[in-house]
Parts: C-alpha cells; structure tokens; sequence
C-alpha cells in the first residue's frame, strides 16, 4: 500500500498544531505516490479531534480509543504498531514532539520498519522516499533514503509546512487498539513554575535572550534593559534549560507563542525553526546579533550586527 497514515496527538484537550501541517506534507506525498491519507486520533475520547483533524487533504480519520486520559508512551507504541501491521501504511508521519519521541522509535525497531526523526522535507525520487533533516548541530542538511522498508517511520518538525486552512469530511472509521498493561502511569501534570502573574503571550513589547548572554550573571543586565524599556523579558530555550531565567519565558515550539506582541527584540539568538514558532509573526521583530549570517536576520524587519552587551549599554543610555 501506498497510504500516509498521519498520528494525531493532543495535551490536555488541545491539538498539537504539527499535526496539521503533517497532513499537508501528508497530501503531498499521497499526490506524488498515490495512496490515502489517514489520520489516526488516539486519545480517551478519540471523537472529540474528529472535526479538527477533518482538514482538507483528509481521506479518512481512524478514531483509536485508548483507556488513558493523557499520553503513555507504551500504550501508544502497542496501538500505532497494531494499526501499522493492519493497514500498512508506506509512510507514518508524527509530529516530532517530546510524546513521539517517547514511543516512535520504538515502534520502528520492533516493527523494523525505516526512521528519522525531525524531518522538515520529504520527497518521492526514483519512487523512492527522500527524508531531510539536519545533522552536525544542525550544520549540514542530510538526505535519507530507506532502501528495502516498505513501512517508514517519520517525525515532522513544526514550522516547516503550512497547514491546510480548509476542511474536509473524510470518512470517518475506528480501529480497537490491543489491551496493554502499562509499564507507566500518568498521574498528574506538573507546571513547574509559577509565573507570578506575567503572561508573556499577553505582552505587545518583549526583549528576549538567547546564547549569546554567554553566562548567567550577564543575565541581570538585560533585565535591567527590558525594565528601563518598558519590555518583558523573553529568552530562548538554552536560557530557559540553564536555569537562567524561568521556563514561562520561553519562546518557541516547546515555549510559549507570544500571540499579542508587536515588537521582538531579538538579543543575541540565532533564529532556529523552533524559536522562529513562537515568534515570526511579530510584525516588527529587531534582530541584534553579531553574526551578519545568522538566520534570524531572514525574518526580522530591523537588524543590527553589533555586539549585544555594547548595544544593551547605548540603548540604556539613550532611553534611561
Ligand atoms: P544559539 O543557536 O547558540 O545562538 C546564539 C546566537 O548568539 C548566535 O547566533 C551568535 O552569533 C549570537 N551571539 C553570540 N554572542 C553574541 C554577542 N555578544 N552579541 C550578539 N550576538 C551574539 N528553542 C527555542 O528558543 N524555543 C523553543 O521553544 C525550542 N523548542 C525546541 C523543541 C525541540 C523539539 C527542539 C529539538 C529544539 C527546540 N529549541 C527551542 C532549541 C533550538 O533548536 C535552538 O537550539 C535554540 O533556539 C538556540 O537558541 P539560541 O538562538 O539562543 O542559541
């Protein structure tokens, strides 16, 4: 068979977005290969995505009833092999988030099916399935073929396809995922850090940090700029991962989407794909970075190639 099966995936009632835009690299490949899309919802009440996963290029949404309330990596990995080894799909997409990573790679072994991860171009050549990703730090582009897999495993990195904007009514049938006991149990979900109030997807003005601060302690300084500013504060998720400022300031794919602000100071942060998902809607982002070739420079609207702490110290004393 020549059919994508797409697995859908959900936090607490909400959609993951990659799933979206992994039907639209979904319907590509179908159009190139033949074949259908599937969407696969897995979920305690699996009807409850139906009509949001129903998006144009949909040919059939499988509802696969799980007796969890929140992802378990095992329970998952038992239902997306069974579906697999019913329906043999050519290609299984995901979205590559912390939930795939948990079980996709297991399904893949024990399946022996192919894989890769973090996927954000796809491409039949030859009738031959082509994966990009990147490697070395996310210095060089690669691309994978899977000789002899009939079945391929992928993860799809959010921000890389649109999605379709239009829906659809695709048929709509269900699939008994096999019992499992599980080796995990879900028992809460923890926030780790209360935000004191501060919203930052609620902010219209924000100066976030990346790397480039180079060292906790310079950290103060740029707090001290957003302050006089008039600015919250924002970071990428180095900073966030360090400790360095806490995780309700992250913005990007595993942060926050700073949904109302009009203008981004970007200080010393590269531009990655995943900062970009929170951010690149901005209508005037400020890139500072002392690289000329940072990719952040290919989004923002205003940017300067300077040093970020002589620029911090220029801009306190024009405003201070
Ligand atoms: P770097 O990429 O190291 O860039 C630092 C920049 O600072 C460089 O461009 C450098 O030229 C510049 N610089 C250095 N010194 C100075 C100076 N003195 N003055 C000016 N410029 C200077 N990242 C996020 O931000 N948010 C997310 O939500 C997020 N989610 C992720 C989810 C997944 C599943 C994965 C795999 C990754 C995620 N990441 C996220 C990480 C992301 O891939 C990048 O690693 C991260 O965004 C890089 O952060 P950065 O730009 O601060 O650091």
């Amino acid at each position: 068979m020549s059919d994508i099966l797409v697995i859908s995936e959900q936090r607490r009632g909400t959609l993951n977005p990659i799933v979206g835009e992994t039907v639209t690299v979904a319907r590509e490949l179908a159009n190139a290969n033949g074949g259908k899309v599937l969407v696969a919802v897995l979920a305690s009440t699996p009807s409850d995505f139906t009509s949001e996963v129903s998006l144009a290029g949909v040919d059939e949404v499988i509802e696969v009833a799980l007796s969890i309330p929140e992802f378990q990596s095992d329970v998952f990995e038992a239902a997306v092999l069974a579906l697999i080894n019913e329906r043999k799909p050519a290609v299984v997409l995901m979205p590559h988030s912390i939930d795939s990573l948990g079980y996709a790679p297991s399904v893949a072994v024990k399946g022996e099916h192919g894989f890769a991860t973090d996927v954000f171009g796809l491409r039949y050549e030859d009738g031959g399935l082509v994966a990009v990703r990147q490697a070395y730090q996310e210095k060089a582009h690669v691309e994978l073929e899977f000789p002899g897999k009939s079945t391929v495993v992928l993860t799809v990195r959010g921000g890389s396809f649109k999605a379709p904007e239009e829906t659809s009514s695709p048929a709509v049938t269900s699939f008994s995922a096999p019992a499992v006991e599980s080796q995990t149990r879900h028992i809460a979900f923890h926030d780790p850090e209360a935000s004191d109030g501060e919203d930052i997807t609620a902010a219209s003005c924000i100066l976030s940090i990346g790397r480039g601060v180079s060292d906790e302690d310079n950290v103060a300084q740029f707090e001290e700029l957003a302050g006089v500013l008039n600015f919250t504060l924002g970071c990428s998720r180095p900073i966030a991962d360090n400790g360095w400022l806490p995780k309700y300031r992250q913005v990007g794919q595993s942060g926050k989407t700073v949904s109302a602000c009009k203008i981004y100071i970007a200080m010393g942060i590269s531009g990655s794909v995943q900062h970009l998902a929170g951010m690149k809607h901005v209508p005037n982002i400020i890139a500072i970075n002392k690289d000329p070739e940072a990719s952040i420079f290919s989004t923002a609207r205003y940017g300067i190639v300077g040093d970020m702490f002589e620029i911090a110290e220029e801009l306190k004393a024009q405003v201070g």
